[in-house]
């Protein structure tokens, strides 16, 4: 029987091939695209989150990286 074995939503890390759950929210923007109120969210696993952070705040686009948990709490 396969009852209620429905996995709870899970976030999946955005990073290219990543399959694991996301466990941070990087938070960005980027000014030449975004208005500069515009947030655009990106999850992480913690494999990733410093791999995707150092992407966007190479480029100035990072604004902060918030546990997910906390994100939207
Ligand atoms: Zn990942």
């Amino acid at each position: 029987m396969s009852t209620a074995d429905a996995p709870p939503a899970t976030v999946i890390c955005s990073a290219k091939g990543c399959r694991r759950a996301a466990e941070w929210v990087l938070v960005w923007n980027n000014p030449k695209l975004h208005t500069p109120d515009r947030r655009k969210t990106w999850v992480a696993c913690g494999e990733h989150r410093d791999h995707l952070g150092e992407f966007l705040s190479v480029r100035g686009f990072l604004k902060e990286t918030v546990p997910l948990a906390e994100y939207g709490a």
